[in-house]
């Protein structure tokens, strides 16, 4: 075992993006390579990719229930009413939208807030519940990431009641590796988690979705354009152009430099 600080002391919880590489931390965990830790939770934006739940539910809910491990996937609007934008008054945008300026036509990109509103509040939120605020405070949770070395960038050390753990990182584990263990172990390659409107995803995951997933692209495409009718500015992808006149090739890049910029809370993408 090569998970040197876990800490059985406090709750260990697995928070799955629902994506390769958590799907590799609970195939590690089912191959005895990490413990098991008291709970696997995963938030649904509810604009996740469905085939992240199909092979959720078709292949990692059945391994965990054989391992009695218990996994939540619990749906964001129980615990958040903050959605497109916060509820406060301030009506903050949440997601990383690019902005097209008017006068000089440059194109830059938003701060992105939606992982820490639409993931980390209500997967803490769903810890306090189940445990108790009190109890969970006192025991402390160790939130297992499914960070890999290739993004170490991303790795964000923490510490407190909410002490974020790398069991991936420690292992000194890469995405492509994390695939080849799923795969390894007999199971479908796992496919990549987002959101169908993430503004952090590059041309290759828009190709795939438009070539192999066009009703969600198709709703990414009504999304921008009710985004637009409301901000005129607001864009998903980075060219600017709406989707809806784009096809898409893959590019050859990958997402790991905006995932460091725009989504820090390690809970996207993994
Ligand atoms: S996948 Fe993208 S849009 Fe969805 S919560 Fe993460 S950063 Fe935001």
């Amino acid at each position: 075992m090569t998970f040197k600080r876990y800490n059985p002391d406090r709750i260990n919880v697995l928070s799955s993006g629902g994506g390769t590489q958590s799907n590799a931390m609970i195939v590690l965990i089912s191959q005895g390579k990490l413990p098991k830790p008291d709970l696997i939770v995963m938030v649904d934006t509810e604009r996740e990719m469905s085939n992240v739940f199909d092979y959720q539910r078709e292949h990692i809910l059945p391994l965990c229930e054989a391992m009695g491990i218990e996994y939540h996937i619990i749906k964001k609007s129980e615990y958040t009413e903050h959605d497109l934008t916060t509820k406060n008054d301030d009506e903050r945008v949440l997601p990383p939208f690019f902005i097209v300026n008017d006068d000089t036509g440059e194109i830059s990109k938003m701060p992105g807030f939606c992982s820490g509103k639409w993931k980390t509040e209500p997967f803490q939120r769903h810890i306090n519940k189940l445990y108790g605020e009190k109890y969970a405070t006192k025991r402390g949770v160790e939130v297992w990431l499914g960070i890999t070395i290739d993004e170490a960038q991303r790795v964000k050390v923490t510490g407190g009641k909410w002490n974020r753990v790398y069991p991936l990182v420690e292992m000194m584990l890469t995405r492509q590796m994390c695939i080849q263990i799923v795969e390894d172990a007999g199971l479908p390659t796992p496919p990549r988690s987002h959101c169908w409107m993430c503004p952090n995803r590059h041309n290759n995951d828009w190709a795939d979705m438009q070539a192999n997933h066009p009703e969600e692209f198709a709703k990414a495409v009504e999304f921008e354009k009710n985004l637009i009718a409301k901000w005129p500015q607001y864009r998903v992808n980075r060219s600017a152009d709406p989707l809806g006149v784009q096809t898409f090739v893959d590019d050859g890049r990958g997402t790991q430099l905006d995932l460091i910029q725009f989504c820090d809370t390690g809970m996207c993408f993994t």
